[in-house]
């Protein structure tokens, strides 16, 4: 201590002020051991300090009156002070906001309550030491730093320099961070600030002021949560959702909708429709439905909105919108539109093919009947419409009965067998009634099967055959008159023939007189022709009785090699006399066939004569066989042999086709008895022959007796 100051007190006056003891001294104060100044000292604790006040006063009276004044402003100020001080400090600590100064290079110079409170510190365990490091993450303040780095292309040391960039200006820094607390806890906080200035306007410290956001970041998270569910709702849905401002402008789409336009929901979302929409028209005129949705409050079905799409297709949408309210004064749209393309195409599709197939069944002059096994009509046709004197669309969708009253359950029981058994039925003949007259119709029934094979349609394909039932019927008429009068003829013929032929006989063997070798030449030409003659009547009857059935046939058993060999003795003597060999080739140990002898020797003998007559060198053998059950003969030459084109015609009646038959007198009947003799016998007959080189004739017959 200074020796010339020198102090001299005594103690005048104590008093409690805020619970605190205040004690003055009034004294002298000897400066430079020669001023006196008359003083007053006070002092208080305050705190843990102690509050020192000295005051100077002129004389002792005055000083006690200037203590007093003093004093008495001094409490006044005091009382001011601490109660302002109070509240200050009761605003701060109450406040729900962390408040914390800093010196200039970043230390906390003070905190309010919240800042311990939220990061479990104690105020003095926060004092002096760097904000930065102590409460940020320092790894945001690091990202921020270089993002500002990489924004502002300036280069920013990571931390407080931060801050001291971003108030250089005097602005406020508003930014989210996150406080770290001490034990780890992680406080999401929005924080201002702000630079406090000295008198001279030079920057003293920064204040912060933070607030708590974690509701709010929660709230947040829950909003963006609850949107990204949202979206991965609608995007789940293959129908196209979407919500449009009344500015036309999109605030949620989904992927299929943004996906018509080959865009993603984001690319959209925030775009007018217009901006997007290749056509302008159509995206004005969906623009002025949404008003009109949005300003009647009411939501509206559209059956079909059509769009064009990214490739530049059309596409057809089915939509139900609604009013959307996005916020309290602004209203929106809410569309959900199903794209009803392909199902218009195929209905379109559906609709041509049925008018195709209408045309196709119309094209048809049988008629066409398509029901199901309930007996309803589902498809028809014109012909049927024209005889029922009605449309198609009269028919189709009515039942059977209501077509055909008279006729249904006739109809339905053969729809009936055929449905039970799955096979279709062919070729039905059967009489109706229409108003026109009785028709005849040929009904073909076929079965339709659903896929589990069972059958649950049938088609009726009717012809009308009622020209041709009445050519038949008259042709039928026809054929029994030529049959009776050709037998009534040949009978009448045959008798008198006889008579003509013993005649010629008696003349010809020279008992009724010697003939001349003149008369005997006339006499044996007369006998040839009247013997054809004999010949073809014999024929005519046999073809007759057979075409008619008439015919009778005595089926027994019988050896067939037996047959042939009793045919070559007969035969040989003709193929001597025209120079010709004639071999048998017969395979023994044939069993017994069963057949009718006389006339299985008749279609022998037929074959022969043909073969020796149409063969003038070379030879004629017979061959016989078992095949499959049958005895299988033939009879084959190296004669002329027949044109290809002539095979098809020589097995019917009449029919001679090589030209020479003249001179052999044939009467173009033996091929169509043999053959009708053959098939009654369940055999078949057929040839094979090259022209000019000879012809093979084939016949079989069944080995088995015959069933029936
Ligand atoms: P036709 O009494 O005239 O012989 P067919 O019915 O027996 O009558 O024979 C019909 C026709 O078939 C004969 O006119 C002949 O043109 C031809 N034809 C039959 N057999 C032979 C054969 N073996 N070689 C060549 N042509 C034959």
């Amino acid at each position: 201590m200074n020796a010339n100051k020198k102090f001299s007190f005594s103690l005048t006056q104590y008093f409690l002020f805020a619970g605190n003891l205040v004690i003055l001294f009034i004294g002298v104060l000897v400066l430079s051991g020669k001023h006196l100044h008359p003083v007053v000292v006070g002092f208080t604790l305050v705190g843990t300090g102690i509050l020192l006040a000295v005051f100077r006063v002129r004389n002792a009276a005055e000083a006690e009156e200037g203590i007093r004044n003093r004093i008495f402003d001094f409490q006044q100020s005091e009382i001011g002070l601490r109660q302002k001080t109070a509240l200050q400090n009761a605003i701060l600590n109450s406040a729900n906001y962390a408040i914390i100064s800093t010196t200039v290079d970043g230390r906390i110079l003070t905190v309010n309550d919240p800042v311990g409170r939220w990061l479990g510190y104690e105020k003095k365990e926060l004092l002096g030491r760097p904000l930065i490091k102590t409460i940020h993450d320092i790894k945001e303040i690091e990202q921020e730093t270089r993002r500002l780095f990489r924004e502002e292309k300036k280069k920013i040391q990571s931390g407080f320099e931060l801050f001291l960039a971003k108030t250089a200006a005097g602005q406020i820094y508003e930014h989210n961070w996150t406080y770290v607390g001490k034990e780890g806890i992680r406080i999401p906080v929005r924080v201002s600030v702000s630079a406090m200035l000295n008198e001279e306007g030079k920057t003293a410290g920064f204040v912060c002021v933070a607030q708590d956001i974690s509701e709010q970041a929660k709230a947040q998270r829950a909003l963006a949560d609850n949107e990204e569910r949202l979206r991965k709702i609608i995007n789940l849905v293959p129908d196209m959702i979407y919500v449009k401002d009344r500015e036309d402008r999109f605030l949620l789409i989904n992927d299929a909708a943004a996906g018509m336009y080959g865009l993603t929901a984001k690319e959209i979302t925030g775009k007018r429709h217009s901006e997007i929409h290749p056509d302008k028209e159509q995206a004005d005129k969906i623009l002025q439905d949404d008003i009109r949705i949005i300003d009647s409050g009411e939501a509206k079905f559209i059956p079909i909105e059509i769009l064009t799409d990214s490739a530049g297709n059309r596409r057809f949408l089915q939509t139900n919108k609604m009013p959307f309210r996005e916020s309290e004064d602004s209203v929106g749209v809410l569309g959900v539109s199903v794209d009803i393309t392909e199902r218009i195409q195929i209905e379109e599709d559906v609709r041509r093919s049925r008018e195709e197939t209408q045309s196709i069944l119309d094209s048809v002059p049988s008629w066409i009947i398509y029901k199901d096994t309930e007996n309803n009509i589902i498809r028809a046709n014109q012909a049927l419409a024209d005889a029922m004197g009605c449309g198609v669309g009269d028919i189709e969708g009515k039942n059977l009965k209501e077509i055909f009253p008279q006729h249904a359950e006739r109809m339905f029981e053969a729809d009936l067998e055929v449905m039970r058994s799955g096979r279709a039925r062919l070729g039905t003949i059967e009489t109706y009634q229409l108003a026109s007259g009785e028709v005849w119709m040929q009904t073909d029934r076929i079965p339709i099967s659903d896929d589990t094979d069972i059958v649950s349609r049938v088609l009726l394909v009717s012809t009308n055959i009622t020209e041709r039932k009445r050519a038949e019927e008259k042709l039928r008429e026809l054929m029994e008159t030529k049959s009776r009068f050709t037998s009534m003829v040949s009978h009448e013929l045959r008798t008198p023939l006889t008579s003509i032929r013993e005649g010629i006989n008696i003349v010809y063997d020279g008992a009724a007189g010697r003939l001349n070798d003149e008369q005997k030449n006339f006499l044996t030409m007369t006998k040839r022709n009247v013997d054809r003659l004999s010949r073809l009547i014999d024929d005519i009857l046999d073809i007759q009785k057979l075409e008619a059935g008439r015919m009778d046939f005595i089926m027994e058993p019988n050896d067939f090699n037996e047959i042939v060999e009793e045919v070559y003795k007969t035969m040989s003597p003709l193929t001597e006399q025209r120079g010709i060999e004639f071999f048998l080739a017969l395979q023994r140990d044939l069993p017994q066939g069963f057949f009718d002898k006389d006339r299985i020797v008749q279609v022998l003998t037929n074959l022969l004569n043909n073969a020796i007559k149409y063969t003038d060198e070379g030879s004629v053998r017979v061959l016989t066989s078992r095949e499959d059950g049958n005895l299988h003969v033939q009879i084959r030459d190296t004669g002329v042999g027949i044109r290809a084109e002539d095979i098809d015609r020589l097995f019917r009646s009449f029919e001679q086709v090589g030209g020479r038959e003249k001179r052999f007198g044939g009467t173009g009947l033996g091929l169509a008895i043999s053959k009708e003799i053959i098939e009654h016998h369940g055999g078949k007959i057929w040839v094979e022959s090259e022209f000019g080189q000879g012809s093979s004739f084939h016949f079989t017959l069944p080995l088995k007796r015959p069933s029936g």
